[in-house]
């Protein structure tokens, strides 16, 4: 059978009709991005010459990946990467895609690295795909920082960005603080938490359980539901990381907590009846409560 032919315009037309027509939200803009991903073919380039007919496999592995995303796969599933502090990331279903609203956090805690200007040894609780402990250490080299999971596949994926960003980290396989003994020849087993911490950094699942299911598809069933799921109030893991963090945090070490929006008050009370203060709220970009921050005994 004879291949169909497209032209560069009217393929990203065809593949901007199916995703509108699989309901996807920003269907132009994905198939832009997918047509860069499939052909390397950029919007500059395409704007050289938008009647160039296209490879005829490329224009059939673009169909591919847009018959792909109208499923409602994310982008990044599809694409295998999310940039976040300027840098790339490698990410799988495994972990939480980086947001931009976690960059708020990243900037708070160079703030205050770069204010106390020393060697701090920093730990990313529930790291995931390690893109605020390795955009911290890339953008402080001083800092020394482990990572943190409860899931040796998220462990997998942060080890494969450190290697890619050319940055030396610890990784830790723990449910929080409370570590079991790995299994023996499992790599991480020899990685534990035993030291204390200039800061401890988290993003942790803190959405609602009953919440859930009212997120768009692509983060209600790719996201991993671990990495989202807060318990009934939402702020169970910040309770256990507030708790452990007292075994683990130095005098005047910094806690840091990237929040839901109307999580501001609650997380900063269980800070304060746990010995923290100079307590701060922060906003992102968009003007919510983003971040909670504090300093231990202090
Ligand atoms: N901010 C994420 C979202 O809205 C949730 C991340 C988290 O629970 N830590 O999907």
């Amino acid at each position: 059978m004879k291949q169909r032919t497209f032209t560069l315009r009217q393929i990203i037309e065809e593949g901007t009709e199916l995703l509108k027509a699989a309901g996807i939200e920003e269907a132009a803009q994905d198939a832009w991005y997918l047509l860069e991903y499939a052909a390397g073919i950029s919007r500059a380039v395409y704007y050289g010459d938008p009647d160039r007919i296209m490879d005829v496999r490329q224009a059939k592995q673009f169909l591919e990946y847009i018959e792909t995303r109208g499923k409602r796969i994310p982008l990044q599933h599809i694409t295998g990467e999310q940039e976040f502090m300027g840098y790339p990331f490698y990410v799988n279903e495994h972990v939480l895609i980086p947001r931009q609203d976690t960059e708020t956090l990243v900037e708070e805690a160079l703030k205050v690295m770069r204010a106390g200007g020393r060697r701090i040894k920093v730990l990313d609780m529930c790291t995931g795909s390690g893109c605020i402990l390795l955009s911290i250490l890339k953008m402080y080299p001083p800092a020394e920082g482990t990572g943190c999971d409860v899931s040796r596949e998220a462990l997998c994926v942060a080890k494969k960005n450190a290697r890619r960003l050319g940055v030396d980290a610890g990784w830790v396989l723990s449910d929080l603080f409370d570590q079991w003994d790995a299994p023996a020849g499992y790599e991480e087993a020899e990685q534990v938490l035993d030291e204390r911490y200039g800061m401890i950094i988290s993003n942790p699942p803190y959405i609602r359980t009953a919440e859930i299911q009212k997120l768009q598809e692509e983060v209600r069933v790719h996201d991993p539901r671990i990495a989202l799921d807060g318990g009934e109030d939402g702020l169970y893991f910040y309770r256990r990381i507030i708790e452990g963090s007292i075994l683990h945090i130095e005098d005047g070490g910094y806690l840091l907590f990237e929040i839901g929006y109307d999580q501001g008050e609650d997380v900063a009370e269980l800070m304060q009846s746990h010995g923290y203060g100079d307590i701060m709220i922060k906003k992102d970009l968009p003007g919510l409560d983003r971040v909670v921050m504090g300093r231990y005994n202090m």
